[in-house]
């Protein structure tokens, strides 16, 4: 698992992304800032992996905003250069808060300066090492991961994960692709030398073929049944919000999904259910999962934030 000294990660919880901390001669930089309500915790962390030094250079691989949510305060503390991928800002831009998920599924995010964007194919220098941004569509359109092949290191964010991939949206947003594109950014993956992967939530892996293998199974399902895709996406936009509030009335959740346009929209398109059973089927099937439990009249999540 052996990182260059240039690099350094800051492995989070589920609601903020894992940071990734270059130190070079050339200048510091990151890559993710996690989740706006984690930002002090992030600006502490950040601070203390840059030992003193200036942040130069922020990156993001895709504007979730688990993924940039500390993004502002980031550049009111360091005013540093801040560049995103090309798709990503013209609705960062605009702020398109349907196409960027955040108050269609109940999450925030402030706005930020971009300074410039960058395509898939470009180079970045981070931590004194060239860095390949690489297309990886599917869980995001515009989603970016980072390769060294001089490292043999991949910055997958949430193209790969030890288990699984980053939530994928069934045929959302006018489009019906994301099958296609989880599955060519799953196969560029594999085409690539990689030795290690830093994924954007959960820890580093080397196992890469087994995690691949996983992911590929994944999406197969997903393929196979539709509900089930959109079952899982319920399930993992209710965590997120439960992560980020800390807990929640059950008495709230049928209003809460009724209200709250993902599930409201997932709900009408794939499952059918009334709120009320919606609300039941998620809370038993998080409970099963082991992701929350009751707790007198609240819902509270057992997994880390
Ligand atoms: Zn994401």
């Amino acid at each position: 698992m052996k990182l260059p000294a240039s690099v350094q990660v800051l492995e989070r919880g589920w609601l903020s992304s894992n940071n990734i901390v270059f130190r070079g001669a050339a200048g510091t930089a990151l890559v993710d800032s996690g989740y706006g309500s984690h930002a002090p915790q992030t600006l502490a962390l950040l601070a203390h992996a840059l030992r003193g030094a200036r942040l130069d250079w922020l990156v993001n691989t895709h504007c979730h905003s688990d993924h940039m949510g500390g993004n502002r305060a980031i550049q009111d503390r360091y005013q540093c250069r801040t560049s995103i991928p090309s798709g990503e800002a013209r609705l960062i831009e605009v702020w398109d808060e349907k196409a960027l998920i955040f108050g269609f599924a109940d999450q925030r995010a402030e706005r930020f300066r971009i300074d410039d964007e960058f395509d898939a194919g470009a180079v970045l220098k981070l931590g004194d090492i060239d860095w390949q941004a690489i297309a990886a569509p599917g869980h995001d359109t515009n989603a970016v991961m980072f390769y060294s092949p001089e490292e043999r290191i991949l910055i997958a964010a949430d193209a790969l994960w030890e288990n699984g991939f980053g939530v994928i949206f069934p045929q959302m947003f006018g489009r019906d692709t994301a099958f296609a594109e989880t599955r060519s950014t799953l196969e560029s993956i594999a085409r690539l030398d990689v030795r290690l992967v830093i994924p954007g939530h959960g820890r580093m892996f080397t196992e890469v073929g087994a995690a691949l293998e996983r992911a590929f199974a994944r999406l197969e399902s997903y393929e196979a049944s539709i509900e089930r895709l959109a079952r899982h996406c319920l399930k993992v936009l209710l965590v997120f919000s439960l992560l980020d509030k800390r807990s929640m009335p059950l008495a709230s959740l049928p209003t809460y999904v009724q209200t709250v346009g993902i599930f409201a929209d997932l709900n009408a398109r794939y499952l059918h259910l009334t709120p009320e059973a919606l609300a039941d089927f998620l809370v038993a099937d998080l409970e099963k999962a082991g992701a929350a439990r009751r707790d007198g009249g609240m819902l509270v999540p057992l997994i880390a934030a």
